[in-house]
């Protein structure tokens, strides 16, 4: 076996993975790994969760998929809790982030078709953010190394740059202003967090513009901040969200939610997916959404959090020739980094087997499950502070 047939997009880790428990992975030499990637934020309570398992084997045995000509019971049960616990009234059902992203930007501009206006076609995004790879989402993001070589880029699509209030001003003043797009914490880009007064900010500004507030909350929501929604802990809502990872807790499956408003134009055929929303993905959503929705999730999170967090800037302080920043929020964690964060990332799986996430701004990330223990939390601490070691001392050897 080899790498040979496979398209040359992905530089992977010399890992060759077998088999996961909980916040555990094994390499198929037998090596045991602390998982604090999950699947970059995707397998919130672990690997092979006995819940999830027994989810997915249940519906494999009675339905995988039928399409969304029929009526399919496990999606309307996962609308109607996805709604319950949220802004939302209406969702529709992707299998990845940068679908429920595609599908946001769709609904965003059919909205103001819907209201006459379809000169509204002008969306801003973010440096440092990322939405995905199809092209509305690299267009989105507009970060040049995933739109160069593809092409012209397309028309209504803006970049600011993250913190720049008065561009951000403007935009909204914009009358072709059709949304704002955004992650209310970066997660590629390094766990920024936009500070909850400039969301707040950002939606009265819409709701004076006219222009709708689209967040991608593929990666910070879900829990992963220790709030079901990152957006939560700014007491605002968007109109219209993408989400997917955690959702699925490992299983393909993304949701586009919007208000009723801000989905008026999406009528009978305007879009679709063939898979989207299938029946056995939705079991398993139904089940990942029951267990991370609840109360004592969301505390737990904020409690391993916390010591993680106390931790980490307790490292920055002893080593500050390895760590410059310790940032993000809840479990969606980031360690700005002296030395080169790839180089970081290899000696933490080679020589402490924890397996931490790269981000931009020289960033590592540090993702474990939402149920990590306190104990596992120890010890990727531990193994952590190792590592900063070691980079010490690679450091000073030159
Ligand atoms: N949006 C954000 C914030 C993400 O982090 C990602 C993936 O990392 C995506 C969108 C794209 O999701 P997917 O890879 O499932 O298409």
């Amino acid at each position: 076996m080899s790498t040979e047939h496979l398209m040359g997009v992905y530089n992977r880790a010399p890992l060759e993975v077998d088999r996961g428990q909980g916040a555990r992975l094994w390499g198929r030499d037998g090596t045991e790994y602390l998982d604090c990637v999950m699947g970059i934020s995707t397998n919130a309570l672990g690997h092979a969760n006995p819940i999830l398992v027994q989810a997915v084997k249940d519906q494999a045995e009675k339905l995988w998929h039928v399409s969304n000509i029929f009526k399919i019971p496990g999606q309307e049960a996962l609308a109607d809790a996805l709604c319950e616990k949220s802004f939302a009234d209406v969702v529709f059902f992707t299998n990845s982030g940068t679908e429920a992203v595609e599908c946001a930007l769709k609904t965003a501009r059919r909205y103001h078709v819907a209201n006459g206006q379809p000169e509204r076609i002008d969306i801003y995004g973010f440096d440092g953010s990322f939405h995905g790879r199809t092209y509305g989402a690299i267009n989105a993001a507009a970060n040049p190394s995933y739109t160069e070589g593809f092409g012209p880029k397309m028309e209504g699509f803006h970049q600011l740059v993250w913190g720049d209030k008065a561009a951000l001003e403007a935009a909204f003043r914009n009358p072709t202003t059709c949304a704002v797009i955004l992650e209310p914490v970066q997660g590629e880009g390094g766990c920024r967090a936009t500070p909850d007064e400039d969301l707040r900010w950002m939606r009265q500004m819409a709701d004076e513009n006219g222009v709708l507030i689209i967040f991608d909350e593929v990666q910070c929501g879900m829990g992963r901040t220790g709030r079901l929604w990152a957006h939560e802990w700014a007491g605002m809502t968007p109109d219209i969200m993408a989400i997917a990872k955690a959702l699925g807790g490992g299983f393909p499956i993304g949701a586009c939610l919007a208000t009723a408003e801000a989905a008026k134009g999406m009528t009978v055929g305007v879009h679709g997916s063939t898979f989207g929303g299938n029946p056995l993905a939705m079991a398993v959503g139904q089940a990942a959404f029951g267990e991370i929705s609840k109360p004592e999730t969301l505390a737990h999170v904020n409690e391993i959090a916390g010591y993680l967090k106390q931790q980490l800037h307790g490292l920055a302080q002893r080593f500050p020739d390895v760590i410059v920043d310790v940032r993000g929020k809840g479990l969606l964690l980031g360690v700005k980094l002296v030395p080169n964060n790839r180089e970081f990332m290899g000696w933490a799986r080679d020589e402490q087997h924890l397996l931490v996430a790269g981000g931009g701004d020289n960033c590592c990330r540090i993702l474990p499950p939402l149920n990590l223990t306190l104990e596992e939390a120890r010890e990727a601490v531990e193994r952590f502070e190792k590592t900063c070691e070691f980079a010490r001392s690679k450091m000073a050897a030159g």
